[in-house]
């Protein structure tokens, strides 16, 4: 493979083409693997970097040892954080509640993020802060967990997580780009060469700021796409648009760009809040779930914003949200019809046959998370039951149906290295050995398109990046074993050895 500049100029066997320039540099990988970067199309790499600060609580089998670890983490800041655990996890399976949380820290506000990121539990300092008692109102789209007393538990769910975090201190600018650039790093030795970060304006008004600032000082090493959240969107005015002068999907450069726009439509399936048709599994006849925003408000905010020509991309999990965004993409490609929107579905986590095929004549693309099958999906088996089971997280199907299949892997949520979720998407085996839907595993190829070519076709780059061809990005990762040569049950063991961007190397083994 020849590059010049940023650019594959040339593939092939044999001599190296005759050049008019001398080569600045060679590199032998042989007997090693080279392919195509990897790409995650669904990440939070700010977060994900933000939260390497906080006390680890993944893996947490108990309460006990989850506050242990807390214990651990506290060394007097004015304010202690954790994030990671699944109640489904722990021996009690359940939340652990503020009483307990005072015992750990009480004199300091607390939070404990939840692994899906749908929810916290905080303590009493962190309520107090917030102002959040028993006569407080759940906010639209949020739940304010109460016991039978009425008084809170300190779960707080969906979007009552904001009430605490704009009463807590936020993080810097310059903490901010900080952390990109760690993430940035971390995520180049993992093999990625591009990440779309879905939802921008999470930690305050200048994380933009935040990733120019990384990319002007090299921090920032792989690409990204920038997923606003509509809730930072300038909604005030009908007759202005929605960002400065028009803005919309695609301003940028292939470095940092401007992407969807991103809507939350429900919640999380562990933590059963994604909206269902029918009840979680072994749960009372009202356990459907939750819609963040009532239908006719989705509606229109889609509406609007496909008319000023954003590319959408609304998370939703449960079939009903799944099938609320459908029927609010549908009215709005009616009413102004666009070429090729490329409209997503971010997780379609419970995705039966009649909703993929309405994505499939829509255009609408499903953006699901592989890895969420080895590291979740004994719990999401809980959740939705045996029978459901099949249409989660699917693969192969959305393949048959002619869509494109996306690799993304919501990391901080689970563990964002793309070997991981390639080798789910092949093996489709949970944590506990339980075979999850064998019928939707991939070929490691189309496992390794999923997590390269779809990811750009995504974010409409897939003429310049995703394949290694000439006059494509010249980005690219050499792994230790072929993939497609090794056994699958041993893809996840891979090593990752460099990683190109640009043509340039950004993490390189020992
Ligand atoms: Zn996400």
């Amino acid at each position: 493979m020849l590059v010049f500049g940023d650019r594959v100029a040339a593939v092939g066997r044999g001599d190296p083409p005759p050049w008019p320039v001398p080569l600045a540099a060679t590199w032998d990988f042989r007997p090693h693997a080279v392919l195509p970067g990897f790409h995650d199309a669904h990440n939070h790499l700010l977060a994900f970097g933000l939260k390497q600060r906080e006390a680890d609580l993944r893996g947490t089998r108990s309460l006990a040892e989850l506050f242990d670890r807390i214990r651990r983490h506290d060394r007097g800041q004015p304010v202690v954080r954790a994030n990671g655990y699944n109640q489904d996890d722990l021996a009690e399976r359940r939340h652990p509640t503020r009483a307990e949380l005072d015992r750990v820290v009480p004199d300091r506000p607390l939070v404990v993020a939840h692994t899906s990121g749908h929810m916290v539990v905080v303590n009493s300092r962190a309520l107090e802060r917030a102002g959040i008692g028993p006569a407080t109102p759940d906010p639209e789209g949020g739940r304010i967990v109460r016991d039978a007393a009425g008084v809170p538990t300190g779960l707080l769910q969906e979007n009552a997580q904001q009430l605490v975090e704009a009463a807590l201190p936020r993080p810097t600018r310059a903490e901010m780009a900080a952390a990109i650039a760690e993430a940035s790093r971390t995520y180049a030795g993992w093999g990625l060469v591009a990440t779309q970060e879905a939802g921008v304006g999470w930690y305050g008004p200048d994380e933009l700021a935040a990733w120019q600032e990384a990319r002007a000082t090299g921090g920032l090493v792989t690409r990204a796409v920038l997923m606003p959240d509509v809730r930072t969107l300038d909604w005030a005015a009908e007759d202005r648009p929605l960002l400065w002068q028009g803005l919309a999907s695609g301003f940028g450069d292939l470095s940092l760009a401007l992407g969807p726009v991103k809507i939350f439509a429900d919640g999380s399936l562990i933590g059963r809040t994604a909206a269902l048709e029918e009840p979680f599994e072994g749960a009372g006849p009202d356990a459907r779930g939750m819609l963040v925003w009532p239908e006719t408000e989705l509606a229109r905010m889609v509406a609007r914003l496909h008319r000023e020509g954003f590319q959408i991309a609304v998370h939703a999990i449960g079939d009903r949200a799944i099938r609320v965004v459908l029927d609010a993409y549908e009215a709005a490609q009616a009413a102004v019809p666009r070429p090729d929107p490329r409209h997503r579905v971010e997780h379609a986590g419970v995705l039966p046959d009649g909703l993929l095929e309405r994505m499939r004549r829509l255009g609408v693309i499903p953006v699901g998370q592989q890895h969420f099958i080895g590291e979740l999906g004994d719990s999401m088996r809980a959740a939705v039951g045996d029978r459901r089971i099949r249409w989660t997280y699917r693969q192969k199907s959305i393949l048959r149906q002619g869509l494109v299949l996306a690799g993304s892997s919501d990391c901080f949520v689970v563990d964002g290295r793309p070997l991981l979720g390639i080798h789910d998407a092949v093996n489709q085996t949970t944590a506990a050995g339980r075979p999850y839907a064998p019928e939707e595993a991939l070929t490691v190829e189309e496992a390794l398109r999923a997590y390269t070519w779809g990811s750009a076709y995504v974010v409409r780059r897939e003429r310049e990046m995703g394949t290694l061809e000439p006059g494509k990005l010249a980005d690219f990762v050499v792994l230790d074993r072929n993939p497609l040569a090794v056994d699958p049950a041993a893809i996840r063991n891979l090593r990752v050895l460099a990683t190109f961007v640009g043509g340039r190397p950004v993490f390189r083994a020992d």
